[in-house]
């Protein structure tokens, strides 16, 4: 039983085969999937799947990296959205600085309408942080929000701040990379009633798989570098994640 908490199933990449891919999850060990939205037209596209799958949920919001797409005019589309049965959480929502695009001032506007938004609707947040950790702690710091910061790529002490704050974090493929010295630290920071495993499917494919297209089958290799990590069985990791993010998602087990 694997939870794979982040996947974007709404992608052009999965065109050819998404409903022979989802369909086949349950058998390849994998019970539960988030298909998390980038914008509100991809929000649209991860709720038909959830009402199609039984196992699939849905998260809705606007990326950071979709920031422009996001009308204010839209608040009441997007609070129709969260109030889909099958939409767990508002996301993916948070600041992205590695690339100049789209403008800082926009992104902070976007992120803070949402979290507001979350507040006021009582509702979990996805937290996408890339080089950006200072102010996306100090944004979840002021926002009175809960929620996982998915991909956390941040140091053990920002993993320690945001379990402070009440926050789950969820750790991709990049943990089975080579390179990952600084990510096993922060995964070994976090108490483990307090992690989860993604994929981030179509992208950060984990090894042995890396340069193919990712999928939730492959969670199992981010569950079995977490399990050698924190030195518990597989199982014993997949339980433990599958039932974080049950919790963080009000998600009946
Ligand atoms: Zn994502």
């Amino acid at each position: 039983m694997l939870f794979d908490s982040h996947a974007h199933y709404d992608d052009a990449r999965f065109e050819p085969d998404r409903d022979v891919l989802l369909a086949s999850m349950p058998e390849r060990g994998v019970s539960r999937i988030l298909c998390v939205a980038a914008n509100l037209d991809s929000a649209d596209r991860c709720l038909e799947l959830a009402d199609r799958y039984p196992y699939v949920y849905a998260a809705a919001g606007v990326h950071p990296q979709d920031a422009e797409t996001f009308d204010p005019a839209e608040g009441d589309r997007l609070r129709a959205q969260l109030a889909h049965p099958k939409c767990v959480a508002l996301g993916e929502i948070g600041l992205d600085y590695s690339r100049e695009q789209p403008d800082r001032d926009l992104q902070r506007a976007v992120f803070s309408y949402q979290l507001r938004l979350a507040r006021l609707l009582d509702k979990p947040i996805v937290v996408h942080d890339r080089d950006a950790h200072g102010d996306t702690l100090s944004f979840l710091k002021d926002s009175g929000c809960r929620g996982v910061v998915h991909c956390f790529s941040g140091s053990p002490e920002m993993a320690r701040e945001l379990v402070a704050l009440g926050f789950y974090l969820s750790f991709t493929g990049v943990i089975t990379f080579s390179n990952a010295r600084k990510t096993h630290e922060a995964v070994l920071a976090v108490p483990k009633d307090r992690l989860m495993i993604e994929t981030d499917a179509p992208y950060l494919t984990p090894v042995p798989h890396r340069g193919k297209r990712n999928d939730s089958s492959y969670v199992r290799h981010t569950c079995e570098k977490m399990a050698e990590l924190c030195g518990v069985s597989f199982e014993e990791m997949a339980a433990l994640t599958y039932a974080n993010a049950c919790r963080c998602f009000g998600i009946p087990d």
